[in-house]
């Protein structure tokens, strides 16, 4: 039996897979790079080639421009791709937008790179897709007891509760620009609202992105527009950091919503001056984290970024041979 090591092993540029000579998300440029999903810690410029999903290489060139790397080669999921013998498998992770788990598959030992992951339903991206394999690598950012995200559409549902309170304010949601604005707009719709949503400029690229990949968003319009000057009753997507910026002070006297994870914890709603906190994550949380392992039993568990103490025993307790990896470089709060 191979050693795992062999295989996937963590560098200070990522995880390294020595037989097909490539990194996964490596967090330093490098010749030949595996890319879970676009988010930026995952997804730098500057590699050799990458292999990605369809969609993910269309957000790198986005946000990057077309030579955000010298090659590219994109790979539809469960298509098997060989790299030197090694073969590489893009599955859904349920993450966002293209996000993939890698499982990498050498002389009858398969080990499967999770990447960020959620197991709840999202109606921008397929679902997470477990796969059997000898050992997963999974991350931790909600890893602990007191993670726990509540049903999306029950947060929707406060904050339409809320536009209904306040006719006559704005609704200011902070979301990232990738994945979450999407998802959040997509809820809305589900949630039976037809009305006009505004987004600020900066979430434009990606929702014309998400509409050529085929995510029905509804009527949008830039926040921006003057011929429109009250925006009482309105909701208004933008990036997390204007909520308190000068962006957010043409609007009447509006409730500042955030959709995150970390809306659970009321210090970091509080520090951030967030009236309507809404724990909305991309993110597994303690329960799917736990339960993915549990589903999955995998000789063992590898943990890249996050909470990794609190999985890690967790996983030994219930008998799943558990190791923190310490990858440095992957944003705790980006992108949740
Ligand atoms: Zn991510
Ligand atoms: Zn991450």
């Amino acid at each position: 039996m191979i050693r795992p090591q062999a295989l996937l092993c963590p560098k200070p540029e990522g995880l390294y897979c020595a037989p097909g000579d490539f990194y996964v998300d490596p967090v330093r440029p490098v010749a030949r790079a595996v890319i879970t999903h676009g988010h930026a810690d995952h997804a730098r410029a500057g590699h050799g080639a990458v292999l990605a999903t369809p969609a993910t290489l269309d957000i790198m060139a986005e946000r990057y421009g077309m030579g955000f790397a010298d090659a590219t080669q994109a790979a539809a999921y469960g298509e098997a791709v060989d790299r030197d013998g090694v073969a590489v498998t893009l599955v859904p992770a349920g993450h966002v937008l293209g996000s993939a788990q890698v499982a990498v598959r050498w002389r009858g030992l398969t080990m499967v790179v999770s990447g960020d992951y959620k197991r709840r339903r999202d109606p921008t991206c397929p679902a997470f897709e477990p796969v059997p394999c000898d050992v997963f690598i999974s991350e931790a950012t909600f890893a602990l007891p007191v993670f726990r995200h509540p049903d999306d559409r029950h947060e929707i549902a406060r904050l339409l509760r809320s536009v209904a309170q306040f006719p006559e304010r704005a609704h200011l949601v902070g979301a990232y620009a990738l994945g979450k604005a999407q998802r959040i707009i997509c809820l809305l719709r589900e949630a039976g609202y037809d009305r006009t949503i505004y987004v600020h400029g900066a979430l434009e690229r990606l929702n014309a992105l998400y509409r050529r990949h085929g995510v029905d968003l509804g009527s949008l319009e830039p926040a921006t527009t003057t011929a429109r000057k009250d925006f009482a009753g309105e909701i208004i997507i933008a990036p997390p950091s204007t909520l308190q910026d000068r962006w957010s002070r043409r609007f009447p006297d509006p409730v500042a919503a955030f959709a995150s994870g970390w809306m659970q914890v009321r210090a970091r709603a509080r520090q951030r001056g967030v009236e309507l906190p809404l724990v909305i994550s991309d993110h597994a949380d303690w329960d799917e984290l736990t339960g993915t392992v549990d589903e999955l039993r995998p000789g063992e568990l590898w943990i890249t970024h996050g909470r990794e103490e609190a999985l890690a025993r967790w996983a030994e307790l219930h008998g799943v041979t558990a190791r923190a990896l310490d990858i440095v470089g992957y944003e705790e709060e980006g992108d949740d």
